[in-house]
């Protein structure tokens, strides 16, 4: 069972409080991001000597999480703020996950594309993105075919479906408002 102390504020709710610990786990995941994604980097320069390489696997591993953007959009609009972004609230309220680029599909593509063309950056890319989705999928989420574009196009994008903890989360979110407003 989920536990969250301090949720209450004089203000209200605080979905940022409710986050925290969401936060927390950033530290981790962001960390865990960096060490995979230095190893592939350090992998591709010490083969090619191109520090461009090196950028692309930074990209892959690391940038490739921007892709939230577009669920914090899809939820807040273009005026959301840096706070809107890293809380992630707009997973419990706006109840969907997209995050596109986190897609194994897209990764196969370009890899193919790699082997196609030959060329060295569609190889980098495609194994830093790899690596941060193996990493995603370590430290955050249950479901085995999370980071299939198909299976949550299959569920709808659903982030309840797709990850039972958002769902968890939710319950506590609504249970605390309802206290909150004294709503029984
Ligand atoms: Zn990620």
């Amino acid at each position: 069972m989920l536990k969250y102390t301090g949720f209450r504020s004089r203000k209200g709710i605080s979905m940022w409080k409710l986050r925290k610990k969401y936060i927390d786990n950033l530290y981790v995941d962001l960390g865990s991001h960096v060490i995979v994604t230095l190893a592939i980097g350090v992998f591709f320069y010490a083969e090619t000597r191109s520090f461009s390489l090196f950028m692309v696997c930074v990209l892959g591993g690391i940038f490739i999480d921007l892709d939230h953007i577009y669920d914090c959009v899809k939820y807040h609009g273009r005026g959301f703020t840096l706070k809107d972004f890293f809380a992630g609230n707009y997973y419990i309220r706006g109840c969907k996950l997209y995050i596109p680029a986190h897609s194994w599909e897209l990764v196969t593509l370009l890899f193919i594309a790699g082997c196609l063309s030959g060329r060295l950056w569609l190889f980098a890319l495609p194994a830093s993105m790899g690596g941060h989705l193996i990493v995603d999928h370590l430290v955050h989420w249950k479901r085995p075919y999370q980071y299939f574009l198909a299976f949550r196009w299959k569920f709808g994008f659903d982030a309840f479906l797709l990850d039972p903890t958002f769902a968890l989360e939710r319950e506590e979110y609504l249970r605390e408002r309802r206290e909150h407003y004294n709503y029984y």
